[in-house]
């Protein structure tokens, strides 16, 4: 993406602090520490899955944030198929064809839509002894509501397309605990049930990136219980105007964690900055426009609120579609990507079936293994080294 500007240098590694009053970004990559200075810092690190305060279900319930979860859901995904097809047992045939999602905003909503196809349509003449379309897919959330941002309306109608789908859809349902064999569930008259389910899934909290701790400690800035830092109507800290903090892990005026709010806050940041360096007078406070939100269900199913406007069906499913398609970067990307809905929309195909035991197995084995695995395999690059700026001034 920034192959042609000449300007900017892209370095790989995990920022493990910021120190505002040095002005230094530190990153760190198996054991290589480098120290960046800059003038500017537009921080943007996102958030990843919360379990609130039961981290402990990460190990039975990936979420859904990065590359590495999706690959490792696929595989679990594809794998309880399998392993049903060979299982002997009735209830464990069951145990691995129940499929659990937690949460029901629009991740959750989409997983849940895409599993049910999945058993229903695309594997449903795949296997010999079992019948993928019994597999049970079940949609969690301790709210009342399926898409509750989307509205009564919308969400209602949202909940009749997902149990046409084949999804079964139970709300003020807590999860009190998940174990490998299945799923905890306290419902909201008190009663705890259970749920044998292989597969579980979270899609059912975001906690900001810990950079923000470090830099509500140091600025002053609050941090609230998801981590996002409190900003000023200009995306900055307090105290420091040369520090931009934007997307999910910045914190204003209710503003949801949605993609919207990340593009917009960066555009913002990035002129501000342009305008101080060239010297001219401060941009006024942030304002997002809201282009309004949208969720697939199913093929050919999406809900779609442009605030005045809220509709549903195949309209909405098209305009998904095209949006989605429109901020893919690259030509080549969305090429790729059209010829895979065409395979997997018009026809009962799927193109992306392989799941390698790394993917599935890979995250776990990593944390059993410990921080220190990495740095040992690196052969003793552990020197603290201050970052060159090829760019020819002191930026991060
Ligand atoms: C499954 C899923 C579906 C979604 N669908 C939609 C949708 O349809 N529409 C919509 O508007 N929004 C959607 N969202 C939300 C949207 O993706 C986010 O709001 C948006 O990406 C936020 O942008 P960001 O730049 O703040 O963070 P991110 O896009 O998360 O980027 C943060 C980056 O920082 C990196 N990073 C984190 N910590 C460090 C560190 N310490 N050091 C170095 N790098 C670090 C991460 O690896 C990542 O690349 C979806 C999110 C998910 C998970």
């Amino acid at each position: 993406m920034l192959r042609r500007q000449q300007n900017a240098r892209v370095l790989l590694g995990e920022v493990t602090d910021i120190d505002l009053t040095a002005r230094t970004v530190t990153s760190s990559v198996l054991g290589r520490t480098t120290v960046h200075p800059y003038d500017e810092l537009i921080v943007a690190a996102g958030a990843g899955q919360s379990y609130f305060g039961n981290d402990r279900f990460a190990e039975f319930a990936p979420g859904m944030k990065s590359i590495d979860d999706a690959l490792e859901l696929r595989g679990r995904i594809f794998g309880a198929f399998e392993l049903a097809e060979l299982a002997e047992d009735q209830a464990e045939i069951d145990r691995l064809l129940t499929f659990v999602v937690v949460g029901a905003g629009p991740t959750g909503v989409e997983m849940a839509g895409q599993i049910a196809e999945l058993a229903h349509r695309t594997l449903r003449r795949d296997f010999r002894r079992i019948d993928p379309t019994t597999a049970r897919v079940v949609l969690l959330d301790a709210a009342p509501a399926v898409l509750p941002s989307f509205g009564e309306k919308l969400g209602g109608r949202a909940r009749r397309q997902l149990n046409q789908t084949g999804v079964e859809v139970q709300l003020g349902a807590m999860v009190t605990d998940v174990d490998a064999d299945g799923i905890e569930i306290k419902d909201a008259d008190g009663q705890v049930r259970r749920i044998n389910a292989a597969t579980k899934i979270w899609a059912a909290g975001v906690q900001a990136s810990s950079l923000g701790r470090i830099l509500g400690e140091q600025s002053g800035a609050e941090v609230d219980r998801a981590g996002r830092v409190s900003v000023q109507s200009d995306l900055t800290l307090p105290g420091h105007p040369e520090v931009h903090v934007v997307g999910d892990m910045m914190s204003l005026d209710k503003l949801p964690g949605v993609a919207q709010v990340a593009i917009q806050g960066a555009r913002y940041s990035a002129e501000a900055i342009k305008r101080r360096i060239a010297g001219k007078s401060p941009k006024g406070p942030f304002r997002y426009h809201d282009k309004g939100s949208m969720a697939t269900i199913s093929r050919f199913h999406a809900v779609v609120d442009l605030g005045a406007v809220k509709f549903e069906g195949f309209i909405a499913w098209v305009m998904w579609l095209a949006l989605h398609l429109f901020y893919i970067v690259g030509f080549k990307s969305r090429i790729t990507t059209v010829l895979h809905w065409l395979v997997s929309f018009l026809g009962r195909g799927r193109s992306q079936r392989v799941a390698t035991q790394q993917q599935v197995y890979g995250r776990l084995a990593l944390e059993h293994l410990g921080p220190d695995f990495e740095a040992s395999k690196t052969g003793g690059l552990t020197t603290d080294a201050v970052g060159e700026d090829l760019t020819g001034r002191q930026s991060a």
